[in-house]
């Protein structure tokens, strides 16, 4: 199994809540490490670029406006098979549909407000790491 990185987001529905603590506890427990962090308020311009994907969904307007509505953090999470792993903590996008015990499950609030953000594959890894962390502010 390979070791991956992978990019993570804290959304401000998280941060609001004070929950960044017992998010990173069970990213930790998971056993992906956590090489870089910083709190940061994303722009409109920003979260545009960012879920750029999505722009064309009925969901979009509310999603760069709850994005930008408070700080978040970023992150970049490394360990065994990263993608997936935390895919796999994070839980369905949906909390309804959520397995138990995974952050989303408990502690999202709704589909769009659903407390973090983890990259789908290495190519959008590598784009969304880039877009926020310098090389020397990754400490592997
Ligand atoms: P994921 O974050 O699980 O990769 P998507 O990439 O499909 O999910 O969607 C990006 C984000 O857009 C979701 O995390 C969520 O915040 C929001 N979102 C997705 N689908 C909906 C929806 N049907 N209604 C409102 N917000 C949504
Ligand atoms: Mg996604």
């Amino acid at each position: 199994m390979a070791i991956e990185r992978t990019f993570s987001i804290l959304k401000p529905d998280a941060t609001r809540r004070n929950l960044t603590g017992a998010i990173n506890a069970k990213i930790e427990e998971a056993g992906l490490r956590i090489i870089a962090q910083k709190r940061v308020h994303m722009t409109l311009a920003q979260a545009q670029t960012f879920y750029g994907v999505h722009k064309d969904r009925s969901f979009f307007g509310e999603l760069v406006e709850q994005m930008t509505a408070a700080p978040l953090v970023v992150q970049v999470l490394e360990g065994e098979n990263a993608i997936k792993r935390y895919r796999d903590v994070m839980g369905a996008t949906n909390p309804a549909n959520a397995d138990a015990g995974t952050i989303r499950k408990t502690f999202a609030l709704s589909i769009g407000e659903n407390s973090v953000h983890g990259s789908d594959a290495p190519e959008t890894a590598a784009v969304e790491i880039a877009q926020w962390f310098s090389g020397n502010e990754i400490v592997g």
